[in-house]
């Protein structure tokens, strides 16, 4: 048999287990894994039922556990489950067991941590994010188990926690202790962002900068404005004037969209509650997504002498704190090899063209990318990620499941 006789032989299958996917979604969609900085009970629970179907399996699995307190057993888990294939290096699926909180839940149609099918489409809370990497990860991997076929590398799927709330206890934790587990010639792929249309591939983010302003200036009646220096309208002033940051950083870089750096206002804390009153002091936030190009703290440099200079000008003083402050990791070259089999296999399954992208950061292949190992994030995605009436499609998991599947008999 060719490999492409064997490629098309895993793409008939996986089409064949569709109720196997949604049985699987309701098994992990019932067993809520909010992590315990956001009031959950954490992966444990997640992690034994997955670790105990990929041992049913026959598969080798190894837990590598992040001490935390915080949760029953004080541990996170960090599972990794191995298919030998012809060749030692690896391709590895890392997604995440954690989930974020169903947040209002009158907004849900049906019970957050409840499956409800309807369709095409798998409604609740995870589905999405991340268990549409779980389950087409487990689903390729299952393919070959049944069609009794080795792949290529070696398949390795990590099982992370951790990941919404900054991967200390996941991802990061393994590169921490476990560096040892990945190598160099390793294809890594993140399934956790995309497109709809399955043509973006995820390989360079922006340096993210969170700046806190904090301007001081002197609280009064507001009959009498000429006593006191009003905060709000130097915050006003220093808004507008720190639009000029689009002219002093104007790099463009057509790997990301958008190509250039973006510094918006975001949060704005309470002043006043009254309105008779002049606020002597007012807080506002700067979200900055900064190109690789630029050092983050010329960027802050440029905030505080453009605010400091306008809040002068109303007898207000400026402060600018870092809340944070992330440099990108170098990009993952767009021809790299784990990004040219994922492109492969995308023309193969979806009949469509991916393009290596840039996007404004916050993505766990960044753990990688500072290690120097190319990481590529794509998957195909419905863009319900942490909203209410989260969902995934069957079609997407058939299909990015069938991409995962040809890029474990990857060749090249
Ligand atoms: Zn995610």
């Amino acid at each position: 048999m060719t490999p492409n006789d064997i490629f098309w032989q895993l793409f008939a299958r996986l089409g064949d287990y569709r109720q196997e996917m949604i049985d699987l979604q309701r098994q992990l969609v019932s067993r809520d894994a909010v992590g315990p900085g956001e009031g959950g009970p954490g992966e444990g629970e997640k992690a034994e039922f997955l670790a105990g179907l990929l041992k049913g399996w026959g598969l080798t699995v190894e837990n590598y556990p992040a001490p935390d307190a915080r949760v029953v057993g004080g541990q996170r888990p960090n599972l990794v489950a191995y298919v030998p294939g012809k060749r030692p290096e690896k391709v590895w699926v890392l997604s995440h067991l954690d989930v974020v909180p169903p947040g209002d839940e009158t907004l849900w149609h049906s019970h957050p941590f409840q499956l409800r099918v309807d369709g095409d489409r798998l409604y609740g809370r995870g589905t999405e994010d991340n268990h549409h990497g779980i389950v087409a990860s487990l689903m390729a991997v299952k393919a070959f188990l049944d069609l009794k076929l080795t792949p290529e590398r070696t398949v390795a799927l990590a099982l992370v926690a951790d990941e919404e709330t900054g991967s200390n206890y996941g991802l990061g934790y393994l590169i921490r202790e476990q560096r040892w587990l990945f190598g160099d010639r390793d294809l890594i792929i993140v399934p956790d962002a995309g497109s709809a249309d399955g043509t973006l591939i995820e390989v360079a983010e922006k340096s993210i900068l969170w700046l806190k302003l904090t301007l001081t200036g002197k609280q009064g009646h507001a009959s009498r404005p000429q006593l006191a220096n009003n905060t709000l309208r130097a915050s006003a002033h220093v808004i507008v004037a720190l639009e000029t940051l689009h002219q002093e950083f104007p790099l463009q870089n057509p790997l990301f969209r958008p190509p250039e750096s973006t510094f918006e206002p975001t949060r704005k804390e309470a002043n006043v509650p009254n309105i008779n009153t002049i606020p002597g002091r007012d807080v506002f936030y700067l979200d900055c997504r900064v190109l690789p190009d630029y050092d983050l703290a010329r960027v802050k440099e440029r905030v505080a002498a453009i605010g400091t200079a306008v809040a002068q000008r109303f007898g207000v003083t400026l402060t600018v704190e870092p809340v944070q402050d992330l440099a990108a990791a170098p990009p993952t070259r767009p021809t790299a090899p784990v990004v040219l089999a994922l492109q492969k296999a995308i023309r193969e399954v979806y009949g469509r063209e991916a393009i290596p992208q840039g996007i404004g950061g916050g993505t766990v292949a960044a753990f990688f990318r500072q290690e120097g190992l190319p990481a590529a994030v794509w998957m195909t995605v419905t863009d319900t990620a942490h909203q209410p009436n989260e969902f995934c499609t069957l079609s997407n998991l058939v299909g990015d499941a069938r991409v995962l599947a040809h890029v474990f008999l990857d060749t090249e």
